[in-house]
Parts: C-alpha cells; structure tokens; sequence
C-alpha cells in the first residue's frame, strides 16, 4: 500500500487534544481578510491555503470537504485578529475622544480672544 497523506484528517483529531506537540508547531499567516496558510507539517516547503469565510481549505482533506486542521488553526487565528482589531479600534476610539474634551481656544485664536480681536 502507498503511503498515504493523511495529514488533514490526523490533524482534525489532534485538535481535540488540549496540547499540540511541539515538534509539530504550525505555521500559519494572514494572506487576507478571510484567508490564511498554513505550512504542511509533513512536506516542507509545502503550503495550503485557507478561507475562513467559506471555510475551504486547498489541502487534500479540505478538498473533500472535511474540517482540517488548517481551517481549525485559521478560524482560531482569524479570532485572534478579531479581538486584536477590536482592541486596536477601542484604543483609538478612546484617544479620539480626548482632544474633544479641551473646548479652549488654542494659538492665534486664544491671543485674538484675549486682544478682543
Ligand atoms: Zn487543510
């Protein structure tokens, strides 16, 4: 029998452990809004890409249609960049607000008031 590249689905059972092993520590980054790649675990230099939003991903398991681990690696990561595009937008929404608050008349404007210009 042909060795056979099981990878997807292996992985898709893996992910139902808490710990990931660390000699099988994924690689992963954002290409787009809604997709990622993954580097193979099994075949360097190999990559597959994920859609988060149609939840494809080009590797053989995703190609049948099953949840790989790719997609469960990249639905985590596209919620990690949620929280942090949150928290990113907050920060600057509260730093906006600031300025808002100092009504007074600044520079030209402020010496004008005070000559009754
Ligand atoms: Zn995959």
């Amino acid at each position: 029998m042909a060795p056979t590249d099981d990878e997807g689905t292996r992985g898709a059972s893996d992910m139902t452990q808490a710990t990931t092993p660390a000699d099988a520590k994924p690689t992963i980054r954002r290409t787009g809004r809604y997709t990622f790649e993954t580097k193979s675990r099994t075949r360097a230099g190999v990559t597959h890409t994920q859609d988060v939003l149609h939840l494809k991903c080009s590797c053989e398991a995703g190609e049948k249609g099953l949840r790989c681990w790719h997609l469960v690696l990249a639905l985590q990561a596209e919620q990690w960049y949620q929280r942090a595009e949150e928290q990113y937008k907050a920060h600057n929404t509260a730093r906006r607000r600031q300025p808002a608050t100092m009504t007074r008349p600044a520079g030209m404007a402020a010496l004008q008031e005070a000559f009754g210009a």
